[in-house]
C-alpha cells in the first residue's frame, strides 16, 4: 500500500522513511505526485498542522497520506519558536539564520536555562478523513555553538544531555533511535497497520 507523506522537505523525507524502512509500505513524498495541492499552516498546534496536511493531501490524491509537523520549543523563550520553527527568522529564512537566531537570544544565559525539546506530530488520514494522530518528544539543551553537520534545522545547536553531542554530531544512527520523529513514527506504525488490518476485514 503506498502511503504518501504530505512534504516536500527533502531531509524531513529521508528521516521519515528510513524510520519506516520496516514496514511494507510505499513510501511517497509530495516530491513524487508534482500536481499542486495548497496547505495553509495555520494551525497554533503542532497537531493542528500535522492534521490539515494530511486530510488535505488524503482527500486530493485517495490515498493514505502522512502529515508531519515538528519544531522545537525552548524554555527560556517561553516554548517558542515552536509551530513556527521553520520561519522563526522571517522573510529570509534559512537554518542558518534560525540557529544564529537562538543563539543571540539565549545568548546570557547559563546551561541551566537553556532547556528544550522537539516536538513531532503525526497525523495518519485517507480520503474519508483522520484515522489518527500522535506526538512524540525529545528533550535537550541548546548549545552556545553550532557543532556537527548531520541531520537538519537546531540539529547542530540541539545537545542530547546523556551524549554531551548535539544531533548532528551524533548523527542518524543514534537520532533515529530517540528522536521526536522516532517515536511519533512508532506510535503512527501501530496506527496504519491496524488500519490495514480492518481494511482488509471488511
Ligand atoms: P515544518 O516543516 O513546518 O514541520 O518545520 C519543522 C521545522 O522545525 C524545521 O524546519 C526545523 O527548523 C525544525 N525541526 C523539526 N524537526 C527537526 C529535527 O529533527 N531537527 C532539527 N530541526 C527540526
Amino acid at each position: 500500500m503506498e502511503l504518501i507523506v504530505a512534504t516536500k522537505n527533502k531531509k524531513k523525507f529521508q528521516e521519515i522513511r528510513e524510520l519506516l524502512k520496516d514496514t511494507d509500505l510505499k513510501v511517497t513524498s509530495l516530491l513524487d505526485h508534482p500536481e499542486k495541492v495548497r496547505i495553509v499552516e495555520n494551525g497554533k498546534t503542532f497537531k493542528q498542522n500535522a492534521v490539515k496536511k494530511a486530510v488535505k493531501i488524503a482527500s486530493a490524491f485517495k490515498t493514505l497520506t502522512l502529515g508531519e509537523d515538528s519544531g522545537i520549543c525552548i524554555d527560556a523563550l517561553g516554548g517558542k519558536p515552536g509551530v513556527y520553527s521553520s520561519r522563526f527568522s522571517g522573510k529570509n529564512k534559512s537554518d542558518a539564520a534560525n540557529n544564529a537566531k537562538v543563539l543571540k537570544l539565549l545568548a546570557d544565559k547559563p546551561k541551566s536555562e537553556r532547556g528544550a525539546h522537539y516536538t513531532c506530530a503525526v497525523a495518519i488520514a485517507d480520503a474519508h478523513g483522520v484515522v489518527g494522530v500522535v506526538e512524540g518528544k525529545c528533550c535537550g539543551v541548546i548549545g552556545n555553538t553550532l557543532k556537527g553537520s548531520h541531520g537538519f534545522g537546531y540539529d547542530p545547536l540541539f545537545i542530547i544531555p546523556k551524549y554531551k553531542r548535539t544531533f548532528a554530531e551524533l548523527g542518524p544512527r543514534i537520532k533515529h533511535k530517540m528522536s521526536h520523529r522516532f517515536r511519533a513514527l512508532n506510535k503512527a506504525k501501530k496506527i496504519i497497520q491496524k488500519y490495514i488490518v480492518e481494511r482488509a476485514a471488511s
